[in-house]
Formats: structure tokens, sequence, C-alpha cells
């Protein structure tokens, strides 16, 4: 029970980076390696006195396009189904990517509120550059670094104003 956020989006973007910083504790593994966290992880957050459940997806296979696009596939229908809330996680260090196209249709249909997540906004030049993805037409696009916190605030803000 209760209320639930989930992270998406491809690997490599920086979901458990951001899963670790909301839990404040090593739940998730991090790592260099793509697609590295095996399975979905699950932890409680809190921000503002709110207590929320998040979902850290991850375990993708590696395998042939179509294989990859249909695990993606299933990983954001589980999420919609268990969550209240997507965060949709893309990353302005490579910019969007086809598999970010491909996911952000999936997700221009939820039903649940979707936030656009662009991570490793690290400095002035990345946030010049990460204007592009207002391009992917979600409304509430926040802008981050799960590295070092900066813009994680406002994120938060708007998810439990969400509860
Ligand atoms: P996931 O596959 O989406 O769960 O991504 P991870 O959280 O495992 O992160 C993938 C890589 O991106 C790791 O090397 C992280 O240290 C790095 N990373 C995560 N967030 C940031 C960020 O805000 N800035 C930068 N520069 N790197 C980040
Ligand atoms: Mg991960």
């Amino acid at each position: 029970a209760g209320f639930t956020v989930a992270i998406v989006g491809r690997p490599n973007v920086g979901k458990s980076t951001l899963f670790n910083r909301l839990l404040e504790q090593r739940k998730a593994i991090v790592d260099d390696v793509s697609g590295v966290t095996r399975d979905r992880q699950y932890g409680v957050a809190d921000w503002n006195g709110k207590s929320f459940n998040v979902i850290d997806t991850g375990g993708f296979v590696h395998g042939s396009d179509d294989v990859f696009e249909r695990e993606i596939r299933k990983q954001v229908k589980i999420a919609m189904d268990e969550a209240n809330v997507l965060l949709f996680m893309c990353d302005a260090a490579t910019g969007i990517t086809d598999l970010d196209d491909n996911m952000a249709e999936i997700l221009r249909r939820s039903s649940k509120p979707v936030l656009l997540v662009v991570n490793k906004v690290d400095n002035n030049n990345r946030m010049l550059e990460a204007t592009e993805f207002y391009s992917l037409g979600f409304e509430r696009v926040f802008f981050m670094s799960s590295m070092s916190g900066s813009g994680s605030g406002e994120l938060l803000d708007a998810v439990v104003e969400l509860i």
C-alpha cells in the first residue's frame, strides 16, 4: 500500500543512482556496465515528512534490438501497473536516443502522471543542451544531476505534491 513512484528509462541514464540517493542507502547496484541492476528494486523514501515507495527498474537483457525493445516495453508496463507516478529518466550527456523516443511514445499514452527527468545535467553547458528534451512532449520536465543531487529538490517537491 501507499504511494509508489517508479523510475523508468533505458540503461545507464542514472536510475539506480537516483534510487540510491532517494533511499540514502545503497540497495541498488550502481555500475558503469549498462543494465547491471538485475531486478526491480523496492525502497521507501521520505521528503518533507511524506514517505513513498520507490521502484528502480532494471534487469534489461542484452540481445537483439527486438528482444531489448520488448523487455523495455515489459518493464514500463509493470511500472505503469504498480506505480502512481512514473519518473521517465533520460541522459543529457547522450541526448535523445531512439530508445528514449520509443519509451516516450509508450509513456505519453500512460494514464498515470509522467515526470520527465533529464539527468546528468552536471553543468551549465549541459543545461543548454538538455533543453532538446522538451521536444519529447512532456509537460513536467526536471533537470538534475543524480550524482551531485542538484535539482533533486524540485523533482521531489513535484512528486510529493501528487501524493
Ligand atoms: P541505470 O542503468 O539507469 O540504473 O544507471 P546507473 O545509476 O547505474 O548509472 C549509470 C552511470 O551513470 C554510472 O556510471 C553513474 O555513476 C553515472 N551517473 C549517474 N548519474 C549521473 C549524473 O548525474 N551525472 C553524471 N555525470 N553521471 C551520472
Ligand atoms: Mg540500474
